[in-house]
């Protein structure tokens, strides 16, 4: 019987291993870490924001002090200390875990797919392709269904591609990341490019979508290539990587509580804020309180509660994008371009009051934010008042 399994060695998965260790008193538990996929491949790139260093060193390379917001009419770049801009090769932080585990006694990795998850009083039984384990505590970061939609719910999909460029001019600044680019974008649709520049020849470039519909392949890259042609102004570049990604955002209340003894991590657990994608730094607070409440009430339940009124305005926001979807470009450019972006990032990790909310609000379209109020809350009365109308 192993103390702690954990079910999918991805981000929530292998920072829990990482906090569990780090722990004097939980450090020589019994785990047992169980993935499909042995984690060799470099598939994603992690940002956030935060006010220090992440504990992991493979975070610590480069990082941005200025974020770049470029809307239809009006463009921002800014200062963003106290917070710095972070990325993270999944790959590098997939090896560094890894290799911290390699020669410990107490830790088992298996390569094995998981089947199915079993709750208990006592217990949880995970079983997989070859095997049946048994741990006192099951941390699950694998979605078995995913795509999956629970009715009413909104859900808008977060799609892009990205391309790691070389180019042979100098075209990128190094000491400011892009997080919306709308110049070529038009206005009907969610689209637009994220610069992170690693030097000034050398980017991540993507292109990213809001919508119901995924794209063909081809058609992110004829953008991608339109991009760093007219906006860029450059043709000799060569690709050294690439990446792509879905991010289901929705307001569907996912509980980290999956049973007696399972506990959701990562994006099944709730970790995804449901207007932006924004996942990672939500891992890492969420994998903290796990490993505090395990110390210190015994069980991983105990955690902070998240506001309510987030979920309302995240609520708000995924309506109009699937309701209003012209209106975006302009909420973003209210919110980003015309507000100091550190309120706005303290805003997205729900840190803000009431009246910074209500200042922050002012700049924004208000008109799509009651329409959308209207839809998601008063629909009954509505309806009402349709039906009154009708002649008898
Ligand atoms: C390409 C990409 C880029 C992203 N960039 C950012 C970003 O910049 N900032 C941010 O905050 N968020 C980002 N996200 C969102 C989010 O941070 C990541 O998706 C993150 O990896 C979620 O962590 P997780 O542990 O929940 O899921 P994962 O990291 O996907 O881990 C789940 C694990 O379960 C394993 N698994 C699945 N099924 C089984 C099975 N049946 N048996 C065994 N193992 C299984 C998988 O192999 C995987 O290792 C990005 C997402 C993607 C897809």
């Amino acid at each position: 019987m192993y103390d702690y399994i954990i079910a999918g060695a991805g981000c929530a998965g292998l920072s829990l291993v990482f906090h569990l260790l780090k722990s004097d008193e939980l450090k020589n538990k019994r785990i047992l870490i169980l993935d499909r996929d042995p984690k060799n491949a470099r598939d994603k790139t992690w940002c956030f924001w935060g006010r220090e260093p992440l504990e992991y060193s493979c975070a610590h390379e480069v990082a941005w002090d200025k974020l770049v917001f470029q809307g239809p009419q009006k463009s921002s770049s800014q200062n963003i200390t106290p917070y710095t801009y972070y990325h993270i090769n999944s790959l590098e932080f997939y090896r560094e875990i890894l290799s911290m585990i390699e020669a410990l006694p107490n830790v088992d990795v298996k390569w094995e797919k998981v089947l199915w998850i079993e709750d208990g009083k006592e217990a949880g039984r995970v079983n997989t392709v070859r095997n049946t384990y048994e741990g006192k505590w099951i941390f699950n970061s694998i979605n078995f269904s995913p795509r999956v939609r629970e009715e009413n719910t909104i859900q808008v999909l977060q799609h892009f591609k990205g391309w790691f460029i070389e180019t042979q001019e100098e075209v990128f600044h190094p000491g400011q990341a892009t997080l919306m680019d709308f110049q070529l974008s038009s206005p009907d649709e969610i689209s637009f490019f994220y610069i992170l520049p690693f030097s000034t020849r050398k980017a991540l470039i993507e292109y990213t979508v809001f919508s119901n519909d995924l794209l063909a392949e081809e058609e992110y890259e004829t953008e991608l290539k339109r991009y760093i042609q007219e906006v860029l102004g450059t043709s000799e570049y060569t690709i050294t990587h690439k990446e792509n990604g879905v991010i289901p955002m929705t307001n569907r209340e996912y509980s980290h509580i999956g049973g007696k003894r399972i506990v959701n991590l990562g994006m099944i657990g709730g970790d995804t804020k449901p207007s932006t994608g924004y996942t990672f730094f939500n891992i890492q607070k969420s994998v903290k309180s796990i490993v505090s409440s395990l110390v210190v009430a015994g069980h991983p339940f105990e955690r902070p509660s998240r506001q309510s009124r987030f979920l309302f305005y995240d609520t708000l926001l995924l309506d109009i994008m699937n309701n209003d979807p012209h209106a975006i470009r302009a909420i973003f450019e209210g919110l980003f371009a015309r507000n100091k972006m550190i309120k706005v990032l303290r805003f997205l990790d729900e840190e803000t009051s009431l009246w910074d909310e209500a200042w922050l609000f002012l700049r924004l379209p208000w008109k799509y934010f009651f329409k959308a109020l209207f839809r998601n809350y008063f629909p009954r009365r509505v309806k009402k008042a349709e039906l009154s109308l009708k002649p008898l």
